[in-house]
């Protein structure tokens, strides 16, 4: 399969048609953008590392029942993914309070919660993801009351595999972001990257940072961590 026009460039990803219309080739960039796009960086050999890792838990998390976008690795940086049309909603699960959490609520980074949160931004840019709840999206249109109980179980089912695999590896995994497509046909599934771009993992033992705060925050080691999660992964799969 051939890219063809590109439809689409973001902030971390290259999205090309094909020749099929119902697939895609994502194509994975060094660039890291956070804050709503206010740091703009590199992170050397990060295209391929989320690129890999993004299709190693995909396929996981298929085998164990959450349909996903993923159809077959290309090559180290391009992925062929069946084209979805993107509910927009950014999906946050947390195990551990961190980032905008922990700002919010005024609570230290590191509260473990007792049992899992679930928070829904609206994916879009111009107004920088603002918070909203069900009947927020409902309202705005943005998903039916049925897709947000499949996405809300997807995103909690995504949780418990990925915390298990990543406790395999002595990681912890604090939070992440996940999005939800839709087919053609408007079956919902799994989309865009599972990354250290979109998790906060931590070493379990040492609650060392092992994911893109390093970058946001100027922690220094930022492709070490990448390297050394990707490794782990592969060393523990
Ligand atoms: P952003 O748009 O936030 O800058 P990226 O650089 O990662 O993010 O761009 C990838 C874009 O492709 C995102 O907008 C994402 O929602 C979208 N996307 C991911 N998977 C699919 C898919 N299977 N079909 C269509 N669009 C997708
Ligand atoms: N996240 C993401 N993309 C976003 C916002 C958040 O992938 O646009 C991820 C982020 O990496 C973290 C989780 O979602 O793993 C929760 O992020 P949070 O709401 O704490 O926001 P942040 O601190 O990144 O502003």
């Amino acid at each position: 399969m051939e890219k063809q026009v590109l439809l689409y460039e973001g902030k971390a990803k290259k999205v090309y048609a094909t020749g099929d219309p119902h697939l895609l080739i994502v194509s994975y960039k060094d660039d890291a953008t956070a804050f709503n796009g206010l740091k703009k960086g590199t992170i050397q050999g990060k295209g391929a590392i989320n690129n890999r890792m993004s299709n190693l838990l995909m396929s996981r998390l298929e085998q164990q029942g959450v349909p996903t976008h993923l159809v077959k690795e290309l090559n180290d940086r391009e992925t062929l993914v069946k084209k979805v049309s993107i509910v927009p909603l950014e999906v946050i699960v947390r195990n551990i309070a961190a980032g905008s959490f922990s700002k919010r609520y005024g609570v230290e980074e590191g509260l473990v919660f007792d049992a899992p949160t679930l928070e829904f931004s609206y994916k879009n840019d111009d107004l920088g993801d603002p918070l909203l709840n069900d009947d927020h999206a409902l309202a705005l249109g943005l998903a039916s009351r049925e897709e947000l109980d499949l996405i809300r179980k997807y995103s909690l089912s995504v949780n418990r595999l990925l915390r298990e695999i990543w406790g395999a590896c002595g990681i912890t995994l604090v939070d992440f972001k996940v999005e939800f497509g839709r087919l053609e046909d408007g079956t919902i599934v799994l989309a865009d990257e599972i990354s250290p771009d979109t998790c906060r993992l931590w070493d379990s033992k040492t609650l060392e940072k092992l994911d893109k705060d390093r970058f946001r925050r100027d922690l220094g080691g930022v492709e070490a961590a990448y390297v050394q999660v990707m490794n782990r992964l592969t060393g523990g799969l």
